[in-house]
């Protein structure tokens, strides 16, 4: 069955990641992009027919024409490496919300999901509260808190990755409601 593939780099989320796991890539093939991973495991499987990916720039265009001109799928180092990468990223104590804002029309007390998960994930990966409190301050200045979340459902029951949002805001209420 030929197979359409929709987000690819997981809205942006697989073209950037901590040093250690950047340089392990880079190692391996160093004239390549981060986001020419996705892309080359992807393009590596059978029967694909379409890969549908969602640049916002000339510069993502041009990586994405260099990756499938010539296309070369993941050699089995490649595949080693990227195993390595994959179960280190999976440890990591970051959110995977893509920024999608599925959620954020529905809910009834105008929270802005994404962003509240986006400074939550800063405190979780550095741990230090100043900058991200910063931006949580300013953004509910003109949205909902975390806290007032009403436990709806309506967010979850529309995430595509399926996170679990009440008890994200529920700890977001926790870090960051003074
Ligand atoms: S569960 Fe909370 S965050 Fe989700 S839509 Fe309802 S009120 Fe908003
Ligand atoms: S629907 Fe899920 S993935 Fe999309 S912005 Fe909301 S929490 Fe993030």
């Amino acid at each position: 069955m030929p197979i359409i593939i929709m987000e690819p780099v997981k809205g942006g989320m697989l073209a950037n990641t901590i040093p250690e796991l950047e340089a392990m890539m880079r190692k391996q093939q160093p004239n390549r992009s981060i986001a020419s991973w996705a892309f080359r495991f992807v393009g590596s499987l059978d029967n694909v027919m379409t890969i549908l990916s969602g640049m916002s720039n000339e510069e993502q265009m041009k990586d994405n024409l260099e990756t499938f001109i010539n296309f070369e799928p993941l050699n089995d180092k490649d595949k080693e490496v990227l195993d390595e990468v994959t179960k280190a990223m999976a440890k990591l104590p970051n959110i995977q919300c893509t920024s999608c804002r599925y959620c954020c029309d529905g809910c009834p007390v105008n929270i802005s999901i994404p962003d509240v998960i986006s400074a939550l994930n800063t405190l979780r990966m550095y741990g230090e509260q100043t900058r991200p409190q910063f931006f949580y301050n300013n953004l509910v200045e003109r949205s909902g808190k975390a806290g007032d979340c009403i436990s709806c459902g309506q967010c979850e029951a529309v995430c595509p990755q399926h996170l679990p949002i009440i008890d994200i805001m529920k700890e977001a209420s926790e870090r960051f409601d003074k």
